[in-house]
């Protein structure tokens, strides 16, 4: 699928960067949510943990993994910021066409939402 932000500039992202601070703990659970979210996001923008869940993802530097809780605060307060869509969950983050976009080789399907392979709207 082609990329296209309506005109407005963009550049490429290294998801597999986005991945690794999705697990730096030194970053507020908030933004390890979106960096998950962008790290993972297949084509239509839908995140597969590849059988991580997320909870591991967001592991303390001990190995620690927050609760249930914690994660879904952090969730909802991502939504709020609008770092995810409000669909987004703990077992699939979304994030919105406006901000991510991705092409060529990778998967067009979410089994967590039901989507199958479609054309996404540009935004
Ligand atoms: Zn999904």
């Amino acid at each position: 699928m082609a990329i296209n932000f309506n005109g407005a500039p963009w550049g490429g992202i290294n998801q597999a960067a986005q991945q690794r601070r999705a697990k730096d703990p030194r970053h507020p659970l908030v933004y390890r949510i979106e960096f998950a979210a962008i790290g993972w996001a297949n084509n239509v923008g839908h995140s597969r943990f590849d059988g991580l869940p997320l909870a591991q993802i967001l592991a303390d530097g001990k190995g620690n993994q927050p609760n249930r809780q914690s994660i879904d605060k952090a969730i909802r307060k991502a939504k709020e910021l609008g770092l995810i869509v409000p669909e987004s969950n703990a077992r699939c983050l979304v994030v919105s066409p406006r901000a991510f976009q991705r092409g060529g080789r990778g998967t067009y399907t979410c089994n967590v939402h039901g989507v199958s392979r479609g054309l996404r709207p540009a935004n």
